[in-house]
Formats: C-alpha cells, structure tokens, sequence
C-alpha cells in the first residue's frame, strides 16, 4: 500500500518503503538515501508523499514505489561500472539513484525529449550534489526522443523506461548489451511493464509482468 509508505523526511520515507517491502535490497536503500526527492519535485511540500507528483509539460515524477520496483527489476545489471540509459529522464531522480548503484566508473544517461525538463533535471542534480558527476560525464543529461536510444553510448548493461511506448521500440532492444535488461511499459489503453532480457549469445526474452498506467512516449510537440 503505497501511502502507508510516505513519511515527513526523506529518511522516513525510504525506511518506510523497506519496512512495507517496496524497496527489498540493502544496495538500493543506500542509493535511494542518497538522493533527496525534494530536490526533484515542484512542490516540497508534497516531497516525501509516496505519490506520483506533477512536474510541467504533461510529464511526472514517478512515485517512489514505482521507482523503486523498477531499480529492483534491473539491479543485478546495476554493477559498479555499469552503463545505464533512463528513457524518459524527467526530474533526474533516478539518474541519481543509477548513479549511486554504478558508482564514479560508471555512466548514466539521461535522455527526456523537453528541453526544459532536461535543463531543470540538471539544476535538480545539482542541487543534490552530483555537479562533479555532470562535469566528469559519470552522468550525462541528454535532449533527444528516446525511442532511438542513444548509439553513440550503447551498449548498455540496463535500460529503464519512464513512459509507455505503443509497441516494443526495436531500437532500445538493439542497444541493450550482452548481457542486458530493460524495464519498460508497452502498451496505449491497457499497457504493461515488460523484462526484456538479452543473454550474452544476444537471445532476446520478453517477459509480461504487470499492468501499469504511465504517460505515453509521444512526438515532442511543436
Ligand atoms: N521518470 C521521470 C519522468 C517520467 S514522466 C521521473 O520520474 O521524473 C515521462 C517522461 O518521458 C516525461 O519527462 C516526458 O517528457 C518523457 N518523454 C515522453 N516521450 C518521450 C520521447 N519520445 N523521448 C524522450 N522522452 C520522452
């Protein structure tokens, strides 16, 4: 129940998440510890609710359940060293909490279509104290429509999705590596989270495993 799991500090909330079972590995309890969501929201006050919260241009951070279920599905592939590709970037909060699970020989890119919102996830990111991470490229904050991915950084070892995409982008699959997992919600009326998975001869698995509602991938509009 995920209300039972807001808290007045940031320290409540994700020592509530692991008292209800939302977040399950110590590894992300001490990344999530390390990222104040009150630096990713527009509203403080409503920081530390267990909710998904508005953030300008149709978009929204996710709550922090969401959140932590998909770092949970992906954090066998979240390795020191890993390279890791948020789809769907928004606020910057869970290029942050990548970034404390892959550590400074690691690399996370960030890609949001709204050039606004990547401007702000920046500021966001500062604000939480990652400004040698931007500057050393450990995190890498990109304007550009995520359905293409990022070739010029792929492979990557996990592939988070923020929004639902109509169909199976090919592309993303393309750019996962051997081995490699996605997360990611597919579907337009009804849609779904699917585990991508590829093994390290590049079989491709897709695994359906629970319905979800999330704003769409759609064409910047102009
Ligand atoms: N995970 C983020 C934001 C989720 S909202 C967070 O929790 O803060 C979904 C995000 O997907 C929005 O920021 C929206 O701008 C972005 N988005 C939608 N279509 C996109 C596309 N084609 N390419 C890149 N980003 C896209």
């Amino acid at each position: 129940m995920a209300w039972m799991s807001s808290g007045s500090t940031s320290a409540e909330l994700i020592s509530n998440m692991a008292k209800h079972g939302l977040i399950r590995s110590a590894r992300l309890t001490e990344a999530m510890k390390k990222v104040d969501r009150a630096n990713y929201v527009l509203d403080k006050a409503d920081a530390y609710e267990d909710s998904p919260q508005p953030i300008g241009y149709e978009a929204t951070i996710s709550a922090p359940h969401m959140h932590a279920h998909a770092i949970e599905n992906l954090i066998d592939f979240l390795l020191p060293g890993a390279k890791v590709l948020d789809v769907g970037s928004g606020s910057g909060y869970l290029c942050a909490v990548l970034h404390h699970l892959v550590g400074p020989t690691g690399k996370v890119v960030g890609i949001d279509h709204i050039p606004e919102l990547v401007e702000w996830s920046v500021e966001n990111l500062k604000n939480d104290g990652l400004t040698s991470t931007l500057d050393d490229k450990s995190i890498e904050m990109i304007t550009g429509d995520g359905r293409q991915g990022w070739l010029e950084k792929a492979p990557f070892d996990a592939i988070h999705v923020g929004a639902a995409a109509p169909m199976m982008p090919r592309a993303l699959v393309d750019q996962l590596a051997k081995p490699g997992r996605m997360f990611i919600p597919v579907g337009t009326h009804t849609q779904s989270i699917f585990q991508v998975d590829k093994d390290r001869d590049g079989n491709v698995t897709e695994k359906k495993l629970f319905g979800v509602r999330y704003v769409p991938l759609t064409d910047r509009k102009t």
